[in-house]
């Protein structure tokens, strides 16, 4: 099988460009970037993410030295957003303790906020060719219809046979590049080996997979492991666009997410979770402006409904533009947020739902004909 696999990566390996160079050759810091990007997102969309982010963040030491808001804006679009102040927080480690190099062993990895065991053993078997299973949602799915098994990515015991398997197909061939398998077996189960409808007659290792050769048929093979498809609760928010004009230039209120939480350290406007607000309800939103965040709204018009998919809930947010007058600097109330001018927004890292209202603002010349 091993064979297989090597063959069949040799033969549809794409040219990204953290895989310039052969596997143990290859910059583990490039590799380290690639994988948690690409973690729940596919390779090709990660490209034009990751040569921002090279292009700005060439070292872990020039990661160590940017700030965290620096490193949030270039990390934006992708999501997840704990992650990149994980790279940020190992990045500063590695400068302390590794001479500001990735480390190459398992142990100094795992070590490292933000790097469990996937992301070590894709670091230790693409940029250092160690004989270290990479284990990614796309390899569980593979194993389970070749063992025609319900792994879960969530089960340590699932993970602990599958690494078992893969080790035992390195030891025994030696000669075989552990990268290039570590790659392979990722790349079969994400184009091949896929959630729906796999590619059975053209799978290498077809003659190796319990599922396919108990199916005849070659009919479509189900997808064992997968988590059964659950509605999403609704959480409804207000927010809100809050716009002054100080000494002739209009600025607006931008509040940052706390730290440790959901989008955290993420800038955005102001939202409060609500239990249900009608759409529209201009009333109702100074009212809740007033309330909760003090601060003496004018004019209030109704921006628009965002809607929001997170893994576990569905945010909507009603979210209205606010004029107000006589800001004091105390106010609004939040935790952490400022005054910005409106054309400096965009330097600000944003959650996804807060670019959709920003980009509301840019088309539609909100503010200009709200503050006039
Ligand atoms: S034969 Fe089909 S089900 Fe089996 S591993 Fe290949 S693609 Fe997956």
């Amino acid at each position: 099988m091993i064979d297989k696999v090597a063959d069949w990566q040799l033969a549809n390996a794409e040219p990204f460009p953290w895989r310039s160079a052969p596997h143990g050759f290859r910059d583990p810091y490039r590799v380290w970037i690639a994988e948690v990007m690409a973690q729940q997102t596919r390779l090709a969309t990660v490209v034009p993410y990751f040569n921002r982010w090279i292009a700005a963040l060439p070292s872990p030491r020039a990661v160590a030295q940017a700030d965290e808001d620096r490193v949030l804006k270039l990390w934006e679009g992708l999501g997840y957003y704990q992650r990149a102040l994980n790279i940020h927080r190992a990045a500063k480690q590695m400068v302390q303790r590794h001479r500001g190099q990735v480390p190459g062993t398992k142990e100094e990895l795992l070590a490292l906020p933000g790097i469990g065991r996937y992301t070590a053993g894709g670091i230790l078997s693409l940029a250092f060719n160690q004989p270290e299973p990479a284990i990614d949602g796309n390899v569980v799915r593979l194993y389970s219809r070749l063992h025609k098994t319900p792994y879960t990515a969530q089960r340590k015991a699932n993970l602990d046979t599958i690494d078992t398997h893969i080790r035992g197909l390195l030891a025994a061939n030696p000669a075989v590049s552990p990268g290039l398998i570590a790659e392979g077996l990722m790349a079969l189960g994400s184009k091949i080996c896929k959630p729906v409808n796999p590619d059975c007659p053209n799978c290498p290792v077809r003659e190796h997979c319990t599922t396919y050769l108990s199916d005849s048929s070659v009919r479509p093979a189900p997808s064992p492991g997968r988590n059964p498809v659950k509605s999403l609760s609704v959480r409804h928010h207000v927010g809100y666009v809050l716009l002054t004009v100080q000494g002739g230039q209009q600025r607006i209120f931008l509040v940052r997410n706390r730290r440790g939480g959901m989008l955290g350290g993420l800038w955005g406007f102001p939202a409060l979770p609500v239990e249900e607000l009608p759409a529209d309800d201009v009333s109702a939103a100074a009212w809740i402006a007033q309330d909760q965040l003090r601060v003496a709204v004018g004019q209030v018009r109704h921006l628009g409904r965002q809607i929001q998919d997170y893994s576990h809930f569905r945010r909507l947010q009603d979210t209205y533009l606010a004029v107000c007058h006589d800001v004091d600097p105390a106010t609004p109330r939040w935790e952490e947020g400022q005054w910005v001018p409106a054309g400096e927004i965009g330097d600000f890292a944003l959650s996804r739902i807060d670019h959709k209202i920003a980009a509301l603002l840019t088309a539609n010349a909100e503010t200009e004909a709200c503050a006039n």
